[in-house]
Protein backbone atom coordinates (compact mmCIF):
# COMPACT_ATOMS: atom_id res chain seq x y z
CA UNK A 1 0.00 0.00 0.00
CA UNK A 2 1.25 3.84 -0.69
CA UNK A 3 1.34 6.30 1.53
CA UNK A 4 0.57 9.23 -0.67
CA UNK A 5 0.25 12.68 0.37
CA UNK A 6 -1.40 15.74 -1.53
CA UNK A 7 1.65 18.62 -1.63
CA UNK A 8 0.59 22.12 -3.18
CA UNK A 9 2.15 24.28 -5.92
CA UNK A 10 5.89 23.26 -6.22
CA UNK A 11 5.79 20.31 -4.18
CA UNK A 12 5.39 22.22 -1.26
CA UNK A 13 3.88 20.93 2.12
CA UNK A 14 2.47 23.97 3.42
CA UNK A 15 0.38 26.40 2.67
CA UNK A 16 -0.50 29.65 4.69
CA UNK A 17 -3.77 31.90 4.29
CA UNK A 18 -5.32 34.83 5.38
CA UNK A 19 -9.47 35.92 5.81
CA UNK A 20 -11.01 39.37 6.76
CA UNK A 21 -14.13 40.25 7.59
CA UNK A 22 -16.48 42.96 6.19
CA UNK A 23 -14.90 45.28 3.58
CA UNK A 24 -13.13 47.99 6.88
CA UNK A 25 -11.42 50.78 4.97
CA UNK A 26 -8.37 49.56 7.11
CA UNK A 27 -8.01 46.61 4.84
CA UNK A 28 -6.51 48.97 1.96
CA UNK A 29 -3.72 49.13 4.86
CA UNK A 30 -3.53 45.39 5.22
CA UNK A 31 -3.22 44.70 1.29
CA UNK A 32 -0.49 47.13 0.84
CA UNK A 33 1.02 45.14 3.66
CA UNK A 34 0.46 41.44 2.79
CA UNK A 35 0.81 42.35 -1.29
CA UNK A 36 4.53 43.49 -0.62
CA UNK A 37 5.05 40.03 1.12
CA UNK A 38 3.57 38.31 -1.41
CA UNK A 39 1.02 37.04 1.09
CA UNK A 40 -2.38 36.34 -0.20
CA UNK A 41 -5.96 37.14 1.19
CA UNK A 42 -9.56 36.02 1.10
CA UNK A 43 -11.87 39.33 2.06
CA UNK A 44 -15.47 38.74 3.06
CA UNK A 45 -17.50 41.28 1.52
CA UNK A 46 -21.17 42.49 2.65
CA UNK A 47 -22.84 43.52 -0.68
CA UNK A 48 -25.07 45.92 0.89
CA UNK A 49 -21.76 47.89 2.17
CA UNK A 50 -20.34 47.93 -1.47
CA UNK A 51 -23.90 49.26 -2.56
CA UNK A 52 -23.66 52.45 0.64
CA UNK A 53 -26.82 50.14 1.57
CA UNK A 54 -25.29 48.42 4.81
CA UNK A 55 -24.77 50.50 8.72
CA UNK A 56 -24.40 47.89 10.91
CA UNK A 57 -28.51 48.27 11.82
CA UNK A 58 -27.07 51.52 13.40
CA UNK A 59 -24.00 50.31 14.72
CA UNK A 60 -21.62 51.57 11.82
CA UNK A 61 -23.47 54.60 10.48
CA UNK A 62 -20.14 56.64 10.09
CA UNK A 63 -17.78 53.75 8.57
CA UNK A 64 -16.57 54.39 5.30
CA UNK A 65 -16.74 50.47 4.08
CA UNK A 66 -14.91 49.46 0.66
CA UNK A 67 -15.96 50.93 -2.28
CA UNK A 68 -16.11 49.04 -5.77
CA UNK A 69 -13.01 50.84 -6.59
CA UNK A 70 -10.99 50.25 -3.83
CA UNK A 71 -11.85 46.44 -4.10
CA UNK A 72 -10.80 46.30 -7.73
CA UNK A 73 -7.79 48.25 -6.45
CA UNK A 74 -6.86 46.66 -3.26
CA UNK A 75 -7.98 43.23 -3.71
CA UNK A 76 -8.48 41.94 -6.95
CA UNK A 77 -5.65 43.81 -8.88
CA UNK A 78 -3.53 42.86 -6.86
CA UNK A 79 -4.27 38.75 -6.96
CA UNK A 80 -6.46 38.31 -3.52
CA UNK A 81 -10.07 37.59 -3.67
CA UNK A 82 -13.25 38.11 -2.91
CA UNK A 83 -15.97 35.81 -0.65
CA UNK A 84 -19.64 36.32 0.34
CA UNK A 85 -20.30 37.49 3.68
CA UNK A 86 -24.20 38.31 3.16
CA UNK A 87 -26.21 40.72 1.65
CA UNK A 88 -26.61 42.63 5.35
CA UNK A 89 -24.47 40.46 7.48
CA UNK A 90 -27.18 38.40 9.09
CA UNK A 91 -26.32 34.69 11.07
CA UNK A 92 -27.08 31.34 8.88
CA UNK A 93 -27.98 30.25 12.50
CA UNK A 94 -30.29 32.21 13.84
CA UNK A 95 -32.59 32.76 10.46
CA UNK A 96 -35.04 30.31 8.60
CA UNK A 97 -33.88 28.87 5.64
CA UNK A 98 -35.50 30.80 3.74
CA UNK A 99 -33.68 33.94 5.32
CA UNK A 100 -30.64 32.40 4.86
CA UNK A 101 -31.14 31.27 1.76
CA UNK A 102 -31.99 34.88 0.52
CA UNK A 103 -28.91 36.43 2.64
CA UNK A 104 -26.50 34.11 0.95
CA UNK A 105 -27.96 34.07 -3.10
CA UNK A 106 -28.77 38.04 -2.94
CA UNK A 107 -24.97 38.66 -1.99
CA UNK A 108 -23.61 36.20 -4.64
CA UNK A 109 -25.88 37.54 -6.98
CA UNK A 110 -24.78 41.35 -6.26
CA UNK A 111 -20.96 40.91 -6.02
CA UNK A 112 -21.06 38.75 -9.30
CA UNK A 113 -22.83 41.38 -11.13
CA UNK A 114 -21.11 44.39 -9.32
CA UNK A 115 -17.40 42.81 -10.60
CA UNK A 116 -18.30 40.70 -13.38
CA UNK A 117 -16.52 37.05 -11.29
CA UNK A 118 -17.76 33.91 -10.01
CA UNK A 119 -17.91 34.28 -6.04
CA UNK A 120 -18.26 31.01 -4.02
CA UNK A 121 -16.70 31.14 -0.98
CA UNK A 122 -18.11 32.10 1.93
CA UNK A 123 -17.38 33.47 5.59
CA UNK A 124 -20.34 33.58 7.92
CA UNK A 125 -20.93 36.34 9.61
CA UNK A 126 -21.90 37.02 13.37
CA UNK A 127 -22.06 33.53 15.19
CA UNK A 128 -22.76 31.57 11.66
CA UNK A 129 -23.20 27.73 12.98
CA UNK A 130 -21.89 28.38 16.24
CA UNK A 131 -25.58 29.43 17.50
CA UNK A 132 -28.83 28.13 16.19
CA UNK A 133 -32.40 29.55 16.64
CA UNK A 134 -35.98 29.58 15.16
CA UNK A 135 -35.31 25.98 14.17
CA UNK A 136 -32.44 26.49 12.37
CA UNK A 137 -29.44 23.63 11.98
CA UNK A 138 -25.88 23.04 10.93
CA UNK A 139 -27.60 19.98 8.56
CA UNK A 140 -29.82 22.65 7.12
CA UNK A 141 -27.32 25.66 6.45
CA UNK A 142 -24.94 23.32 4.56
CA UNK A 143 -27.78 21.89 2.60
CA UNK A 144 -28.55 25.18 1.20
CA UNK A 145 -25.20 26.42 0.38
CA UNK A 146 -24.57 23.39 -1.47
CA UNK A 147 -27.89 23.87 -3.57
CA UNK A 148 -26.45 27.62 -4.03
CA UNK A 149 -22.89 25.98 -5.19
CA UNK A 150 -21.16 27.61 -2.47
CA UNK A 151 -17.83 26.23 -2.34
CA UNK A 152 -16.92 26.49 1.47
CA UNK A 153 -17.62 28.56 4.16
CA UNK A 154 -15.28 29.63 7.12
CA UNK A 155 -16.53 29.38 10.81
CA UNK A 156 -15.26 29.77 13.82
CA UNK A 157 -14.57 28.00 17.34
CA UNK A 158 -11.55 27.15 19.27
CA UNK A 159 -8.11 27.68 18.12
CA UNK A 160 -6.17 25.29 17.45
CA UNK A 161 -2.61 24.28 16.01
CA UNK A 162 -3.05 20.83 13.55
CA UNK A 163 -2.53 22.92 10.76
CA UNK A 164 -4.90 20.30 8.86
CA UNK A 165 -6.85 20.97 6.34
CA UNK A 166 -10.55 20.99 7.19
CA UNK A 167 -12.66 17.86 6.58
CA UNK A 168 -16.14 19.55 6.66
CA UNK A 169 -15.36 22.99 3.95
CA UNK A 170 -18.53 24.02 5.35
CA UNK A 171 -16.97 24.17 8.43
CA UNK A 172 -13.72 25.43 8.25
CA UNK A 173 -12.36 26.06 11.10
CA UNK A 174 -9.57 28.85 11.07
CA UNK A 175 -5.88 28.15 13.02
CA UNK A 176 -5.85 31.60 14.66
CA UNK A 177 -7.42 34.58 15.13
CA UNK A 178 -4.38 37.21 14.87
CA UNK A 179 -5.27 38.97 17.77
CA UNK A 180 -4.96 35.74 20.05
CA UNK A 181 -1.89 35.56 22.70
CA UNK A 182 -0.91 32.42 21.02
CA UNK A 183 -0.88 33.89 17.40
CA UNK A 184 2.94 34.07 17.08
CA UNK A 185 3.89 31.13 18.55
CA UNK A 186 1.12 28.86 16.45
CA UNK A 187 2.87 30.96 13.32
CA UNK A 188 6.76 30.33 15.12
CA UNK A 189 5.71 26.79 14.55
CA UNK A 190 4.31 25.98 11.68
CA UNK A 191 7.10 27.99 10.31
CA UNK A 192 9.74 25.21 11.89
CA UNK A 193 7.64 22.53 11.32
CA UNK A 194 9.15 19.90 9.37
CA UNK A 195 7.59 16.82 8.36
CA UNK A 196 7.89 13.75 10.07
CA UNK A 197 9.77 10.91 8.73
CA UNK A 198 6.78 8.39 9.21
CA UNK A 199 5.48 7.74 5.64
CA UNK A 200 1.61 7.88 7.01
CA UNK A 201 2.12 11.34 9.32
CA UNK A 202 3.55 13.26 6.69
CA UNK A 203 -0.21 15.23 5.60
CA UNK A 204 -0.16 18.26 3.79
CA UNK A 205 -0.18 21.49 6.45
CA UNK A 206 -2.26 24.99 6.33
CA UNK A 207 -1.94 27.71 8.98
CA UNK A 208 -5.07 30.26 8.52
CA UNK A 209 -5.18 33.30 10.37
CA UNK A 210 -8.42 35.38 10.48
CA UNK A 211 -9.80 38.48 11.62
CA UNK A 212 -11.45 42.15 10.79
CA UNK A 213 -8.48 44.98 10.00
CA UNK A 214 -9.92 47.72 12.08
CA UNK A 215 -8.42 45.28 14.77
CA UNK A 216 -5.18 46.68 13.54
CA UNK A 217 -5.96 49.93 14.47
CA UNK A 218 -7.68 49.67 18.01
CA UNK A 219 -4.96 47.74 19.12
CA UNK A 220 -2.55 49.44 17.38
CA UNK A 221 -0.37 47.07 16.28
CA UNK A 222 -0.19 46.83 12.96
CA UNK A 223 3.52 45.87 13.56
CA UNK A 224 2.03 42.01 14.84
CA UNK A 225 0.67 41.42 10.59
CA UNK A 226 4.06 42.97 9.78
CA UNK A 227 6.06 40.44 11.96
CA UNK A 228 3.87 37.34 11.00
CA UNK A 229 4.40 38.42 7.07
CA UNK A 230 7.98 38.24 7.85
CA UNK A 231 8.03 34.80 9.22
CA UNK A 232 5.64 33.46 6.62
CA UNK A 233 7.62 35.02 3.41
CA UNK A 234 11.02 34.26 4.95
CA UNK A 235 10.45 30.71 4.22
CA UNK A 236 10.59 29.21 1.04
CA UNK A 237 8.63 26.02 1.72
CA UNK A 238 5.15 27.59 2.05
CA UNK A 239 2.79 28.17 -0.55
CA UNK A 240 0.98 31.70 0.06
CA UNK A 241 -2.73 31.30 -1.55
CA UNK A 242 -6.59 32.45 -1.01
CA UNK A 243 -8.76 30.83 0.87
CA UNK A 244 -10.81 29.41 -3.14
CA UNK A 245 -7.08 28.69 -4.56
CA UNK A 246 -6.31 25.86 -1.38
CA UNK A 247 -10.28 24.79 -2.58
CA UNK A 248 -9.66 24.24 -5.92
CA UNK A 249 -6.35 22.82 -6.10
CA UNK A 250 -7.55 20.30 -3.40
CA UNK A 251 -10.54 19.47 -5.59
CA UNK A 252 -8.09 19.17 -8.33
CA UNK A 253 -5.59 16.84 -6.38
CA UNK A 254 -9.18 14.49 -5.53
CA UNK A 255 -10.12 14.38 -9.08
CA UNK A 256 -6.65 12.35 -10.06
CA UNK A 257 -7.60 9.01 -11.78
CA UNK A 258 -5.66 6.36 -10.55
CA UNK A 259 -5.44 2.77 -12.09
CA UNK A 260 -6.82 -0.38 -10.11
CA UNK A 261 -3.59 -1.29 -8.40
CA UNK A 262 -2.48 2.68 -8.03
CA UNK A 263 0.78 2.71 -10.07
CA UNK A 264 -0.59 5.01 -12.54
CA UNK A 265 -1.83 8.07 -12.24
CA UNK A 266 -3.62 10.30 -14.78
CA UNK A 267 -4.19 14.42 -13.98
CA UNK A 268 -7.96 15.10 -16.25
CA UNK A 269 -7.84 18.64 -14.47
CA UNK A 270 -6.03 22.11 -15.63
CA UNK A 271 -3.81 22.14 -13.20
CA UNK A 272 -0.37 20.71 -12.85
CA UNK A 273 -0.49 18.81 -9.33
CA UNK A 274 1.94 17.39 -7.12
CA UNK A 275 1.87 14.47 -4.72
CA UNK A 276 3.95 12.49 -2.31
CA UNK A 277 3.98 8.78 -3.09
CA UNK A 278 6.21 6.76 0.14
CA UNK A 279 8.44 10.27 0.48
CA UNK A 280 9.06 11.35 -2.88
CA UNK A 281 7.35 13.92 -4.56
CA UNK A 282 5.96 13.54 -7.83
CA UNK A 283 4.51 16.28 -10.49
CA UNK A 284 1.85 15.34 -13.02
CA UNK A 285 0.93 17.97 -15.27
CA UNK A 286 -2.68 18.89 -16.99
CA UNK A 287 -3.39 15.60 -19.24
CA UNK A 288 -0.50 13.40 -18.12
CA UNK A 289 -0.15 10.12 -17.12
CA UNK A 290 2.87 8.30 -14.87
CA UNK A 291 3.91 5.56 -13.66
CA UNK A 292 4.47 4.79 -10.04
CA UNK A 293 7.73 2.17 -9.74
ZN1 LIG B 1 -18.52 39.99 9.71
Amino acid sequence: MQHRHLRFPGGKSKAFTMSYDDGWPQDKRFSDIITSYGIKATFNIISDAVSGNYDGIGLYPNVKWLSKEEIKKYILDRGHEIALHGKEHRSNGLQRPIGGIREILNCRLALEKEFGIIVRGMAYAYQGITTFSNGESYESVKHYLKDLDIAYSRSLGYNNNDFCLPNDWYNWIPSTHHQCDHAIEYVKKFVNLKLPKTHSARIPRLLYIWGHTYEFDNNDNWDRLEKICQMISSQNDIWCATNMEIYDYVMAYNSLVYSADETRIYNPTLKDIWLEIDGKTYTIKSDETIQIQ
